[in-house]
């Protein structure tokens, strides 16, 4: 990693703020825009336009008139191909400012900004750019009289609308896919974190996507946001954010034209760690730095931490011994591991959680305040409960902020009911060294991932969704080419 001068770097960038709309940087129809305020220490990056039906109005034209006259779709998977790679090595060349904009917009470290989440979103759409000249599609057993064929075909226009806590890598997610099968795809980023999005179709256009083919509209969910969701030209809609605004996708897609929706939401994974476990300070170190990582702000981070009643005491001492490595500090200097909550709102819903867990009785061991006040960010304290009751609000919601809650149980088949009792399943772990026991464990866990005597490895290569409340349909591997293609059955009579 570069030893640069980030604060110095940051004083120096001119950010646009400006929509990208058929390959032009343009304001708001209505010139209306909104200000971009970093968590870091409240200063004001930007302002950035504020679109609305208007602007999707012509965002959805301009895609929709790309998908008719083929200029993307009807490019061999070759040459898509060709663009994705140049468009993911110009995310590699941009690295330091999109990390910069990362960091700047939504609080997290410098350094996950430029070795996490730049270099996981170059690489799924690299990935996928690869994948696309390799996929063949189907020939059915049909009669000698016929010959039926099974094709796979882009939907038409994708609109994609992602939330705050890794704006690039899930904007990356939609991004990938939607165009290496041949979508026009517009994007609209989070309102509390819109910058990469749009110095990413900048680079998209650069690399060689043709205008029309990828928009980005900054704005609020309930102006831009639903009139994409409500829009009649629009033929899917691939959401990304909670499992609140994900019911309204799923409705507003009924009350307009049915378009395909797909959403992948909250969460409140259950990691589950039993007494045999193979090593039980890999185990704490799991535990710890993943609900720590990205201010707790992670969909699958293991908020409930199920332990083992006879280890629970040897578990929480070593866990408790960590949390100190994790205090916030400053997120542009390349040592800081633990950075910036999003924004005020974020910031009073984490704390109003850590007071209604110590109202409801659970044992506050470790944080539960506001740090770093002077800064004029927004920063907490690394948070652990212990004693946490399964009817809690701090074991039953979604917190998305730095706070563990710990639990107990002394049968597996137990722990593992409590971690299905809850609306969402996106993701869990078990820990032990007996693998019938991780086996049937892993069956039983109602969730998208599942994890054995590990919780982050994870890469492009697997899919990644939710059961239940947690969404629908899968991001990341070929299957994600399930949301962004129709399949197509045709007979030909010989
Ligand atoms: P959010 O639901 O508030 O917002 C997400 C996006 O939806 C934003 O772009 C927002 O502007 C837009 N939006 C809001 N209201 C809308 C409306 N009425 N119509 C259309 N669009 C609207 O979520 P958030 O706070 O940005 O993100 C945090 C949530 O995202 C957490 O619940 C987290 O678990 C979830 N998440 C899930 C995954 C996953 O892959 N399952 C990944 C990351 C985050």
């Amino acid at each position: 990693m570069t030893t640069t001068h980030w604060h110095d770097r940051a004083a120096a960038l001119e950010i646009d703020g400006r929509a990208l709309i058929n390959g032009e940087r343009v304001h708001a129809r209505s010139e209306a825009r909104f200000d971009c305020i970093s968590p870091i220490d409240g200063r004001k990056l930007a302002e950035v336009a504020r679109c609305d039906l208007a602007d999707v109005d012509a965002a959805v034209g301009a895609a929709r008139a790309a998908f008719e006259d083929r200029r993307w779709a009807g490019k061999a998977p070759a040459e898509r191909k060709r663009v994705l790679v140049r468009f993911a090595d110009l995310m590699l060349e941009h690295r330091d400012e999109l990390a910069l904009l990362e960091t700047l917009d939504m609080g997290k470290p410098i350094r996950y900004s430029r070795s996490v989440d730049v270099q996981l979103a170059q690489n799924c759409v690299r990935w996928y750019g690869e994948a696309i000249d390799k996929l063949y599609d189907q020939m059915a057993p049909a009669p000698e009289d016929s010959l039926a064929l099974i094709t796979r075909e882009p939907v038409g226009v994708v609109a994609a609308i992602t939330p705050w806590n890794y704006p690039m890598l899930m904007a990356a997610w939609k991004i990938g896919p939607a165009l290496a099968a041949g979508n026009s795809l517009i994007l609209k980023p989070s309102e509390k974190a819109p910058l990469t999005a749009l110095r990413l179709a900048e680079l998209a256009l650069e690399a060689g996507v043709p205008p029309g083919v990828f928009s980005v509209l900054p704005g609020y969910g309930e102006e831009a946001g639903r009139a994409l969701g409500l829009h009649m030209d629009v033929d899917c809609i691939a959401f990304t954010g909670s499992t609140r605004t994900g019911k309204g996708i799923v409705q507003m897609a009924g009350q307009s034209n049915l378009k395909r929706a797909w959403t992948e939401l909250g969460g409140k994974s259950a990691n589950i760690v039993c007494a045999d476990c193979p090593d039980l300070d890999a185990a704490v170190t799991a535990a710890v730095g993943s609900i720590y990582f990205n201010q707790g702000e992670s969909c699958n981070a293991p908020s409930r931490l199920f332990v083992e009643a006879s280890i629970k005491d040897a578990f929480l001492e070593k866990a408790l011994a960590l949390v100190p490595n994790f205090a916030p500090g400053d997120p542009l200097i390349e040592d800081t591991v633990m950075g910036a909550i999003v924004d005020a709102v974020q910031m009073k819903t984490v704390l109003g959680y850590i007071a209604s867990g110590q109202e409801e009785g659970a044992r506050l061991l470790a944080g539960g305040t506001q740090t770093r006040a002077e800064s004029g960010g927004l920063y907490i304290a690394p948070t652990l409960f212990d004693g946490v009751d399964p009817g809690m609000r701090i074991a039953r919601e979604e917190i998305f902020g730095p706070v563990l809650s710990v639990l107990s149980f002394t049968e597996l088949d137990e722990a593992v009911r409590q971690a299905n009792a809850t609306p969402y399943g996106l993701a869990a772990a078990v820990w032990t060294s007996n693998m019938s026991k991780a086996i049937r464990a892993a069956r039983s866990l109602r969730a998208g991932t599942v994890h054995v005597n590990q919780y982050d490895n994870d890469d492009i290569t697997v899919p990644f969704g939710g059961y239940k409340q947690s969404g629908n349909g899968r991001d990341k591997s070929l299957h994600a080419f399930d949301k962004y293609t129709e399949l197509k059955t045709t007979w030909i009579g010989l």
